[in-house]
């Protein structure tokens, strides 16, 4: 089949890949010139494993092309994906829609009739409604509108594209089924459950998923709290409950709050989706509330540890992305940890194995270290903050020598207090114990 893509980002670019990589004729279009440019010179603009080999390959062949070109791009395509970011609205939380709604007024334009365009983007339920009125406005006859919504994790998006939990679509019309079907046709062979839904139901279901495991990091980040009030292990109670088939051992690590394009942005979302509705979501609103407080709270966290006053001290951080095998740094916990550090008065030294480049964007007045060993240099302390694997096997005698204090905050729970201790580090978990 031939598939336009519009919006080449973490999603449209891992799907527009997938796609061509099943056999499909891709090609993807974004308006960020330098983004296509780099792709069409093999550089890709994410750091996520396999991408660049499978993007090259499927490249060479032909069967996936890059362009800024909307018309072009969109020429002889049976389906066109929207793909395009769909931020928090500044104030008040709504999913930001301009990005959609702009892409649909240009592809009205050029639209040829019996096209199926296809909302991959996470989108508010109506949306593709508001699509539809879209397209009659400008006069585009007999297409139709669905919704498909995409569960990828970056970190592991091309395995969870490639052998998705499921696949949900959201159809008004038998077309649009028998389009989506023809396109996720390899999945279907290999048994992947295809839920075919109306096109609202899709909509939401998206938002529900997300907002289901902000509410499980979330909880077990309260009993992490708890954990500590009395002297209970929340690793061991994560595992206790998470061994229960009903309760499932995933998202139910303890730590500094979840970050990230999706969980914080779509739960803002559902809750203005409710609100419009006039139906209360107490959970999620909830939800919400205690992430940001714990958030805010990890720089406290970091100068408790420290005695109480971190000015003029030296805080080494281990992670920035929000979290590993990613370079995006959107709404990361390092963020509010580094700042609230720094305005406290702390000097800072971070490392990431990849999100360099995109936190120097983020981050005034912090100095990144080659590694993990450089960042602890001279340190009063060291912060884990992303748990990288190459975190995990840390030589921490090592790490010891070159710190100038002896305190290891471990965010992520990576190591245990006993083989800190081993190597004269004083160490503070989460939920491990009295603090
Ligand atoms: P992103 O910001 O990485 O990419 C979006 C791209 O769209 C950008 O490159 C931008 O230049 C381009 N764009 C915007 N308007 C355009 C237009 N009119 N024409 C052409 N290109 C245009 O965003 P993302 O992380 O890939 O997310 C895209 C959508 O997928 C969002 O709705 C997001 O919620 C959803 N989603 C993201 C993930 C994830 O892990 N990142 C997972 C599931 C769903």
């Amino acid at each position: 089949m031939r598939i336009a893509m519009i919006g080449t980002g973490y999603v449209g670019l891992v799907s527009g890949a997938c796609f061509a990589d099943f056999g499909h004729e891709v090609c993807c279009i974004d308006k960020d010139a330098g983004k296509i440019d780099g792709l069409n010179h093999g550089k890709m603009p994410i750091w996520e494993p396999g991408l660049e080999a499978l993007v090259k390959s499927n490249a060479e062949r032909r069967r996936l092309t890059f362009t800024t070109d909307l018309t072009d791009g969109v020429k002889g395509a049976e389906a066109v994906f929207i793909a395009v970011g769909t931020p928090a609205r500044r104030g008040d939380g709504h999913a930001d829609l301009t990005f959609v709604f702009q892409a649909v007024r240009e592809l009205a334009k050029v639209i040829k009739p019996g096209t199926v365009v296809v909302t991959k983007s996470t989108v508010p339920v109506g949306t593709g409604d508001q699509i539809e009125k879209i397209l009659r406005e400008e006069d585009v006859i007999d297409v139709s509108v669905a919704s498909n919504p995409e569960f990828l994790r970056e970190g592991a998006a091309i395995a969870d594209f490639k052998h998705p939990d499921r696949i949900v679509v959201g159809a008004e019309d038998q077309r649009a089924q028998d389009v989506l079907k023809e396109i996720y046709r390899p999945l279907f062979l290999n048994r992947a459950p295809i839920l075919f839904t109306g096109r609202r139901t899709a909509e939401l279901t998206k938002y529900a998923a997300n907002a289901f495991l902000a509410v499980k990091i979330s909880f077990i980040n309260e009993i992490a709290d708890l954990c500590e009030a009395v002297d209970a292990d929340v690793q061991e109670v994560a595992r206790g409950i998470g061994l229960d088939n009903r309760i499932g051992p995933k998202f139910l690590h303890a730590g500094p709050g979840y970050g990230g394009s999706c969980f914080p942005k779509d739960t803002l979302a559902l809750l203005q989706t409710a609100d419009a509705a006039g139906i209360d979501q107490r959970i999620v609103r909830t939800t919400v509330a205690v992430n940001d407080e714990r958030k805010a709270a990890m720089a406290d966290r970091v100068v408790r540890a420290l005695g109480g006053e971190v000015a003029g001290k030296r805080v080494g951080v281990l992670g920035l992305a929000f979290k590993p095998n990613t370079d995006d740094m959107r709404d990361a916990p390092s963020i509010p940890l580094i700042n609230g550090l720094i305005d406290r008065g702390a000097e800072v030294a971070a490392f990431d194995p990849v999100a360099r480049e995109q936190a120097e964007k983020v981050f005034e007045g912090i100095t990144f270290a080659a590694d993990a060993y450089g960042a602890a240099e001279s340190a009063d302390a060291l912060v884990i903050v992303t748990e990288w694997d190459e975190f995990r096997a840390l030589d921490l005698d090592k790490l010891a020598a070159a710190m100038r204090g002896k305190t290891l905050i471990d965010l992520r729970n990576v190591y245990s207090r006993e083989e800190a201790q081993e190597a004269g580090l004083t160490y503070s978990g989460v939920g491990r114990g009295k603090l």
